[in-house]
């Protein structure tokens, strides 16, 4: 008899996590979704629930977990500045000890285990756009150091495990990624302006608005890491993951003003501490490994979001987002 596939995704009720477990259930897996909740919300599954092959677990990822599973896919981690650095040495923690836990659980079973790390890796970047070879530019004291260290120490931690026990490891270099049920207070830059423009309230571009990021598609970023995944055993990566289309954010601005209809201006506030000045992704390798390349257009992509965005606003009463979304710089 054909067994199903028990998959195990850490962060499952979070942006990202939720549209994974969505895929693996439609790919006929038996999903385990753990989360402690922290920036996940049981809203983000909640169509899932009825499914008898999902289950969702309340746990955190810094004590260790014993279930058995056939994949793992290790995505708990807050991830945006405001989030990250409201309390940093936890953030940190669940990088580390969150990635020994998984790398032990996934050691015990025997199971490939992904990391979902991230470009922050760069850092700053000197070199454009970021290839894998690249090793980065870091502050490693800065405010944004407990995410961007704790994501490249979980780095070394997988390929320990594979140099010392042989484990089958994936690792996904995931850029900026946007879409439906991002959390409407991240802060994060799509989420916050396209809220603000539904508002008629001003975007605040941080700094003079040069800075660039490349943004994708959450549908395409899934389907990149389940590419991943289903590699073959001497596949580890780090393989980038992202959108090569590159745009400054006040361009970006100026778009999503455009593209909701909104009377919305745009103010200028001061830029937050080491923020990268550029960041754009060489997807090469996924391409010639996964042959992945995103697919979703940043116009079909913001209208799908603004969509989400809109059904929001008007479903809920909703507290009104600081115009300067950084909790601390
Ligand atoms: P998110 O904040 O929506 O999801 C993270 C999830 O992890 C949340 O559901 C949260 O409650 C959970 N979590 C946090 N700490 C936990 C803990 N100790 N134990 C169990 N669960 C915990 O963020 P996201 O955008 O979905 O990001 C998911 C992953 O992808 C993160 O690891 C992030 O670093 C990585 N990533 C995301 C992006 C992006 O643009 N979205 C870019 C690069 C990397
Ligand atoms: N940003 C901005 N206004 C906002 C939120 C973010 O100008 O309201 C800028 C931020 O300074 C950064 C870029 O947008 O240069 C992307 O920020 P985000 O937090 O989304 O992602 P990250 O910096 O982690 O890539």
């Amino acid at each position: 008899m054909n067994r199903t596939n028990r998959v195990l995704v850490t962060g499952g009720a979070g942006f990202l996590g939720s549209h994974l477990c969505e895929r693996l259930l439609r790919e006929g897996c038996a999903v385990l979704c753990v989360d402690n909740y922290f920036t996940g919300s049981r809203d983000n599954i909640g169509p899932m629930l009825s499914n008898p092959r999902f289950e969702a677990l309340r746990h955190d990822i810094t004590f260790p977990l014993y279930v058995e599973v056939d994949q793992v896919y290790n995505l708990a981690c807050p991830a945006s500045p405001i989030h990250y650095q409201f309390d940093p040495v936890q953030t940190t923690k669940v990088s580390v000890h969150g990635a020994l836990n998984m790398l032990g659980l996934a050691k015990r079973v025997r199971a490939p285990i992904l990391q979902a790390s991230t470009s922050e890796v760069y850092g700053d970047p000197q070199a454009h756009p970021q290839t894998e070879d690249y090793w980065g530019n870091v502050n490693p004291i800065g405010p944004r150091a407990c995410y961007d260290e704790g994501k490249r120490c979980a780095e070394t931690l997988f390929f320990d495990y594979r140099r010392q026990h042989g484990m089958p490891i994936k690792i996904a270099r995931i850029f900026n990624t946007y879409g439906p049920r991002m959390s409407i207070g991240d802060g994060r830059v799509v989420s916050t302006f396209v809220v603000h423009a539904l508002r008629g309230e001003p975007l605040t571009v941080y700094g003079n608005g040069d800075q660039t990021r490349s943004f994708c598609y959450v549908d395409d970023t899934i389907d990149g890491l389940v590419k991943l995944m289903n590699t073959p055993h001497e596949i580890t990566g780090p393989i980038n993951i992202g959108n090569t289309r590159e745009v400054t954010i006040g361009e970006l601005a100026s778009m999503i003003i455009r593209l909701t209809g909104s009377k919305s201006r745009i103010i200028h506030k001061e830029l937050p501490i080491d923020d990268p000045m550029r960041r754009q992704p060489d997807i090469t390798r996924a391409g010639d490994i996964l042959g992945w390349a995103p697919s979703t257009s940043f116009e079909t992509g913001i209208q799908k979001t603004i969509r989400f965005f809109d059904r929001l606003l008007q479903s809920k009463r909703i507290p009104p987002i600081p115009a300067s979304a950084r909790a601390v710089q």
